[in-house]
């Protein structure tokens, strides 16, 4: 059975991004990029059920720049067997990258699609949901634990004050949340062996799909700087200002 794992090249967890002057977006001109921390996730759990022998392949996918190769030859070094490109310099929005992944799926015909819950930048957790009601399949999101077996995928989900299971029929759409796994360091032997994988690079065109956006952004800003605190003498001065200044005490 071939799982398909869609992979996204976003701005690396650790940088903290700046608005750009004109607001129209956040600078990413040299700044590092990383694959989205909840598809190293879906790309480990991916792995994880190769291994214990319930897939037998792991295809990861990824669409925008060409840099985004980068991310799935890191998919490819943590177990992914090959990686299929859809390349574009179009700002992709949820339903463009949901109906270029319906496509891919559509070829591929893989029995399972696992994603990330959100992507770190747009924050939308959209893909998933739409390119489940595209192709309609059953969808269990915020995965924190997956067991596939005689045909179906039973998923432990994180919801509001605990965790739901859900049985799926295949082919079925998981989305991962944080507690799913722990995704393994990249060894520099494995880097090696992905360099030799399989990557093939197709255009938004040859799927047919039209990835024109159907959100516009209006301006992006930095959340309000928040004022310096003050450091207060003893336990009586702070009550008094409590009481006088935040008037958050009688
Ligand atoms: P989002 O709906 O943008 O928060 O993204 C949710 C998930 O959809 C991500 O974690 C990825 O698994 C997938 N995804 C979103 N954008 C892309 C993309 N450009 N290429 C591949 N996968 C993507």
């Amino acid at each position: 059975m071939k799982v398909l794992v869609p992979v996204k090249r976003v701005v690396d967890y650790n940088v903290k991004v700046r608005v750009k002057t004109d607001g129209t977006g956040v600078d990413i001109a040299n700044v590092k990029m990383s694959m989205n921390p909840f598809d190293e996730i879906a790309v480990e759990e991916a792995t994880r059920l190769k291994e214990s022998g319930a897939v037998t392949e792991v295809v990861a996918v990824s669409a925008g720049v060409t840099q985004c190769q980068e991310t799935l030859r890191t998919a490819m070094a943590i177990g992914a067997d090959r990686g299929i490109l859809v390349e574009t310099d179009a700002e992709l929005q949820p339903l463009a990258v949901a109906k270029l992944l319906k496509a891919i799926a559509d070829k591929e015909q893989p029995q399972l699609i696992i994603l990330g819950k959100q992507a770190i930048d747009d924050d939308c957790n959209q893909t998933g949901q739409m390119l489940a009601a595209l192709l309609g399949w059953p969808q269990a999101t915020f995965a924190s634990k997956v067991v596939v077996a005689d045909g179906k995928a039973t998923v432990t989900r994180e919801v509001d004050g605990g965790l739901e299971t859900v049985a799926l029929t295949l082919p079925a759409i998981v989305t991962t949340d944080l507690r799913l796994n722990e995704p393994r360091y990249v060894t520099l032997p494995n880097i090696m062996k992905a360099k030799k994988k399989q990557l093939d690079v197709v255009k938004p065109a040859d799927l047919g799909v039209d990835v024109t956006s159907r959100v516009k952004t209006i301006k992006v800003a930095e959340p309000a700087k928040r004022s310096a605190g003050i450091k207060v003498a003893d336990a009586a001065a702070l009550v008094e200002k409590l009481k006088t200044e935040a008037k958050v005490i009688g």
